[in-house]
């Protein structure tokens, strides 16, 4: 029987801290304090928002997101430094993570000290943030390397000095689960967090591990993010404990998702498609037995309810498609094909799956289209299409289009040739309905600057998602056709007939 010791577990998390210290990752204050507020009303009960002394930047931030009244506490990591612990008191934060290296790798490499210094230095720091009016968490820093008695020893003179908790911090990700189960308990001399990171793909198991020897509290990152191979994902942990071993962690579950993407947007660090919780085909399915079985009882497949973290279920088209599925997916569109006709259908998709190809809505639909014999008037068509970029020149895009039979005429700036087009694009149909492009994908086919590109695109128009695609060896070219197929799906769903060929 597994106990998890503490009644609570406490998370706290180092997203605006260790998550940004994930190469390549800066974010600015309005950035930080957006995805503070968001953690502080999932439940997180400590929020580390940055490191008092990297700039002036990281203070403001302290200061800025300490000042909107979080009911989270608001913490900043510093070195045993009276400097750094100053900037902590006077930019407003509510705690320090104090943090003094512990294996003599650190203390001899990296600080050219002994650890007679280092004992001493960790014993005033304590006593200055403590009388600075500070919550001290003290952190051993590469704990996992060290002489464990050393490790102790800092921690107890740490307390004795006033420190409120202590943090065990595997800072290369060196531990084993069996190791972790062996040398957490000796520690527990305060309330004791665990910072682990996944540079071996342990992160995860080590921190439940800790947990259950006595951590009560969890360091994590959003998404996993973190220097190199990153923390313990905040989402990982939180599924875990809530479905695997049954705690309550008091985390509003329904929010995980929208937190995921907030902060993959923020950081620009883009989600792993197969990332365990919050990966885009978590909760996707193609292959036909799974699909069947998920639409009969979703639990068949689904380890998750996908709405409990607040997604929804996809089903996903491809050469592993069941007729079921493929029918599910044509219902929805209110298209109702004979048996015959859909078994056509299923065919000429296993088709497009066999080349490699992703199949999209427009796919479905234009191949349902054929098989059923539906004459389609496309709502809009290009006429014309001219687009200019360069260096000193803002991108421009225009475009002739016939929409309803009407011409229309547009131009648009934007960041880029393909934004620009987009853009004009989208105002051209801006009378006709709101549409908003929500992912862009491009994939070269072939090598070389001659390759065939292919775009997918994913729009959406009042709730109502359609996904497109465009192949041409211009990538413009692509964009605007995959841009145009979706569009002419997503307005001719409305007033279009489509009863006479149903059965
Ligand atoms: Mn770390």
């Amino acid at each position: 029987m597994i106990v998890l010791l503490a009644e609570r577990i406490r998370f706290f998390d180092t997203t605006l801290r260790d998550g940004e210290q994930t190469p390549g990752v800066s974010l600015s204050p309005d950035k930080k304090i957006k995805i503070a507020g968001k953690l502080a009303d999932i439940g997180v009960q400590v929020i580390e928002v940055g490191s008092a002394a990297a700039s002036e930047g990281e203070r403001q931030a302290i200061r800025l997101i300490s000042d909107a009244g979080m009911s989270a506490e608001i913490c900043t990591y510093v070195r045993a430094v009276r400097q750094d612990i100053d900037y902590a008191a006077d930019y407003g934060a509510d705690s320090v993570h104090l943090v003094v290296p512990v294996s003599d790798l650190h203390i001899e490499k990296k600080l050219r000290k002994t650890r007679e210094e280092i004992a001493s230095m960790t014993v005033e720091a304590v006593r200055y943030a403590k009388g600075r009016g500070l919550l001290v968490e003290l952190s051993g820093e590469d704990a996992s390397r060290a002489d464990q008695d050393f490790v102790r020893r800092i921690f107890s003179i740490g307390v004795e000095a006033g420190a409120d908790r202590l943090c065990f911090c595997d800072t290369v990700g060196f531990l084993t689960p069996e190791r972790t189960r062996e040398i957490i308990p000796p520690l527990r001399l305060a309330p004791l967090s665990i910072h682990c990171h996944d540079d071996f793909g342990y992160a995860l198991a080590n921190t439940i591990i800790a947990l259950q020897a006595g951590a009560s509290c969890a360091h994590t990152t959003v998404n996993g993010l973190g220097e190199r191979a990153g923390n313990t994902p905040f989402e990982e942990l939180v599924l875990n404990l809530e479905v695997l071993y049954h705690v309550k962690t008091g985390i509003r579950l329904e929010e995980i998702y929208s937190l995921a993407t907030l902060v993959s947007r923020l950081t620009g660090v883009p989600l792993p498609t197969n990332k365990a919780v919050v990966g885009e085909m978590a909760f996707t399915h193609e292959s036909g037995v799974h699909t069947h079985g998920v639409l009969r009882d979703a639990s068949t497949y689904e380890p998750i309810k996908p709405e409990m973290i607040g997604r929804k279920r996809r089903i996903m088209l491809g050469k592993h498609s069941g007729t079921a599925s493929i029918a599910a997916a044509l219902a929805e569109r209110e298209y109702h094909p004979s048996e015959g006709q859909l078994r056509e259908i299923v065919n000429r998709i296993k088709v497009i799956g066999d080349e490699g190809k992703r199949v999209t809505d427009a796919d479905l639909l234009a191949i349902a289209d054929t098989v059923l014999n539906l004459e389609i008037t496309p709502v809009l068509s290009l006429n014309q299409f001219t687009v200019v970029s360069g260096s000193n020149v803002t991108p421009t895009a225009s475009v002739i289009l016939s929409v309803k039979g009407q011409e229309v005429t547009n131009a648009s700036t934007g960041t880029g040739p393909v934004d620009a087009a987009i853009e004009a694009l989208r105002k051209s149909v801006a009378d006709v309905a709101d549409i908003r492009l929500e992912e862009y994908h491009v994939d070269a086919i072939t090598g070389g600057t001659d390759a065939l590109v292919d775009v997918t695109v994913k729009l959406s128009k009042d709730g109502e998602i359609i996904t497109s695609r465009g192949a041409r060896t211009d990538i413009i070219m692509a964009s605007v056709e995959a841009v145009i197929a979706g569009m002419n799906r997503l307005l001719r769903e409305k007033d279009e007939d489509r009863s006479k060929n149903r059965h």
